[in-house]
């Protein structure tokens, strides 16, 4: 049993004031495996001020200063590789696969910040005046359970790079990883202040955050609905937000498709990270002509798909965070079933053999329509629809028919039509033939899924401001 009862501040660990307890499980036992401590408001109180105290010398920093700070993240987090992975596996149980990413992911995060702030032009002129990038002052951040390390990685290198301070606000069911990692950071040694992170949930301390009025920007990655929440309280005082929301991906596999590689990569877009995932491919588009075919090779793919603990490496399905979201899972197969799709594989209760645990059976819906809620909504978990097309111009009008707009994957033999199809396609990411992740590609979405965009110059963009300066001719 873990007992996580501090928090971070001012470079230091202290005990929280706020004072309720949280529980903390493995997903794939349901085992209680600790307690966090959480946070309030008053905490969030410290840790801004510590944040704005410590913002005047981090704005005057160089880019040397927050290069050198970014590489020393980047060591810290490769320093602990192996707690982190056991972390990550324990409390939110992600396959072998996904966790190494995540890892690795994580230190790549401060490196590929430390290039993004090499090359960014913080001086430039615009007309006769001289233009510079400044920091807006302490970010708010609000992370999710789903890729613990990876979103509290991503906040803190956009703070560093722009010469902000920061707050972080983790979601609280990851207060092992968030720990652990917390401690990679705090032997980065960054001057104190810089960061501070504060546990507790969205609407005390998360809510604490996004109305403080020394909080001049709020960087969150979660629900579109706590998005919104967060977006009225910003108006208040003008925070500026970053926000990298929901999606409903579409994955077009166009008639040409090779299916002996098409099928695993869209089946792997669609239960990346169990269906945990934003990016997730949940909307399979396929050309009707071939509709039986692709049908029957995904049923029999996602059968062998392995589901299970995290500890045996040819798992590609972990159980789901939590048994509340377990609960909402199962009731999204219901929908489907009500609202008339087939169930193709998969269904409500647990795969065979999985007595405990919140393991989900991969499902896959056919004869879904694009105007049901399970093509519409966000499910968050292995649950995919399959819609079938007319022709290319169809599957286009179909992936761009929605409320989100984050990511979408175009699978074809040839290179050329799928990138005429990616290059209509009205989403943050388009991924032709399952291209490999990109750590300096941008990241954020059209319309529902988000506002702003993260990584590299374009996450720079966001989190500074520029300021002209208008002299006379000499
Ligand atoms: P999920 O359902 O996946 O947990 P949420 O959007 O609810 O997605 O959670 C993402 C993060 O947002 C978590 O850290 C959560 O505590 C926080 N959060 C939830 N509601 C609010 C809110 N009203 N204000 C600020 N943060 C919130």
């Amino acid at each position: 049993m873990r007992t996580i009862d501090r928090i971070y501040i001012d470079g230091a660990f202290v005990t929280p004031h706020g004072s309720e307890e949280f529980a903390l499980f493995n997903p794939a036992t349901e085992e209680r495996i600790g307690t966090v401590r959480l946070g309030d408001a008053k905490d969030v109180a410290l840790a801004v001020a510590a944040a704005k105290r410590v913002f005047p010398a981090m704005a005057r920093t160089t880019k040397a200063e927050r290069i050198a700070m970014l590489l020393r993240l980047r060591d810290a987090v490769q320093a602990r590789t192996d707690d982190l992975a056991a972390a990550m596996r324990e409390e939110y149980g992600a396959p072998a696969y996904f966790t190494g990413f995540s890892v690795r992911n994580t230190a790549s995060i401060f490196e590929v910040m430390a290039a993004s702030v090499e090359n960014y032009a913080f001086e430039r002129m615009a007309g006769s005046s001289a233009v510079t990038m400044l920091p807006l002052g302490v970010v708010g951040a609000i992370t999710p359970w789903n890729s613990n390390f990876g979103f509290i990685a991503t906040k803190l290198a956009h703070a560093i790079g722009s010469g902000s301070t920061i707050v972080i606000k983790p979601a609280e069911q990851s207060a092992i990883q968030t720990q652990v990692l917390l401690e990679c950071l705090h032997a980065a040694g960054l001057p104190k202040g810089v960061l501070n992170v504060v546990n507790g949930t969205g609407p005390e301390v998360g809510a604490a955050l996004t109305t403080h009025p020394d909080v001049a920007l709020v960087s969150f990655t979660g629900s579109t609905p706590a998005a919104r929440i967060i977006q009225r309280a910003a108006i208040d005082t003008m925070k500026r937000t970053v926000l990298e929301l929901g999606g409903k991906s579409p994955t077009i596999i166009l008639d040409d498709a090779d299916l002996d590689t098409a099928i695993p990569v869209a089946l792997m877009s669609g239960f990346a990270n169990s269906g945990q995932a934003c990016v997730a491919g949940s909307r399979i588009l396929v050309p009707r002509a071939r509709r039986e075919d692709i049908l029957a090779r995904l049923k029999q793919e996602a059968e062998n798909l392995k589901v299970g603990p995290a500890g045996d490496p040819d798992v590609r399905i972990g159980p789901l965070a939590n048994a509340a979201h377990w609960e909402r899972v199962q009731s999204w197969i219901r929908i489907g079933l009500e609202e008339g799709a087939t169930l193709l594989t998969g269904g409500e209760g647990r795969p065979e053999g999985l007595d405990k645990g919140w393991f989900a059976r991969p499902t896959i819906f056919a004869d879904v329509t694009n105007t049901m809620r399970i093509a519409r909504e966000e499910i968050f978990g292995p649950v995919l629809s399959v819609i079938p097309y007319d022709d290319d111009e169809d599957a286009v009008a179909i992936a761009n028919d929605s409320d989100f707009g984050l990511q979408a994957y175009v699978l074809s033999a040839d290179g050329e039509r799928a990138l005429r199809v990616a290059r209509q396609l009205v989403a943050g990411r388009v991924v032709i033939n399952g291209a490999p992740h990109d750590p300096h590609a941008p990241f954020g979405g059209f319309r529902q899924s988000g506002l702003g965009r993260e990584i590299g110059a374009y996450g720079l963009d966001a989190y500074l401001e520029p300021r002209a300066i208008l002299k006379p001719a000499a």
